[in-house]
């Protein structure tokens, strides 16, 4: 199913992030936040941010090793470090459509445990979960080309979204 919040404006969240740096810091936070099993949805141009953001994910998890986007093998295994959450990092580009990501088996990731983030999420959009986490970055102002827009939106967590706003602007990262 394809997700949009548009609607409902509690379960969406608008963040600007200034830096590389600052987005992967709202990825290290987000590691702290979600539960085992969540599934996120990336959307944005390309430069837009999405492996920044999985990046800080990463070491906010406590995963090893290098996170880059993972182009050529459709998804990368980070496994969990004891007590901790495995990181599975997909980038769906190259896919035609949620058949070509439900033939292949991916969506059996969706319920092992761990934290799934999929760069280029739209691309196979009714392939996802209702529960899925939505974020979209977008680069915002051409007088700024460091300043993402970072468009949150999770149906039905306006609680959690709250809180997580509330840590946003209490982290003080040089805003
Ligand atoms: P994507 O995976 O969406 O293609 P990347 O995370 O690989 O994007 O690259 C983002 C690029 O944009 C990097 O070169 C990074 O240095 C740059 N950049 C500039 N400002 C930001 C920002 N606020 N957040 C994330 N990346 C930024
Ligand atoms: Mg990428």
């Amino acid at each position: 199913m394809s997700i949009d919040c548009s609607q409902v404006a509690a379960d969406q969240l608008t963040l600007y992030s200034d830096s590389p740096e600052q987005t992967e810091h709202l990825g290290y936070l987000l590691a702290g936040l979600l539960p085992g099993g969540t599934v996120i949805g990336l959307d944005g141009d390309l430069g837009a941010g999405k492996t920044a953001l999985a990046r800080g994910l990463a070491a906010g998890l406590g995963c090893l090793g290098p996170v880059a986007s993972p182009t050529f093998t459709l998804v990368m295994e980070h496994p969990a470090r004891p007590g901790g959450l495995a990181f599975y990092h997909f980038d769906v580009y190259r896919l035609e459509s949620a058949d070509d990501f439900l033939d292949l088996g991916l969506d059996e990731y969706f319920d092992r445990g761990g934290i799934c983030m999929l760069e280029w999420a739209g691309r196979i959009a009714p392939a996802l979960p209702p529960r899925t986490l939505q974020i979209t970055l977008v680069q915002a102002d051409s007088q700024h080309p460091d300043l993402r827009q970072i468009t949150i939106c999770w149906p039905g967590q306006s609680a959690w979204l709250h809180n997580l706003e509330r840590i946003w602007s209490d982290a003080d990262i040089g805003l």
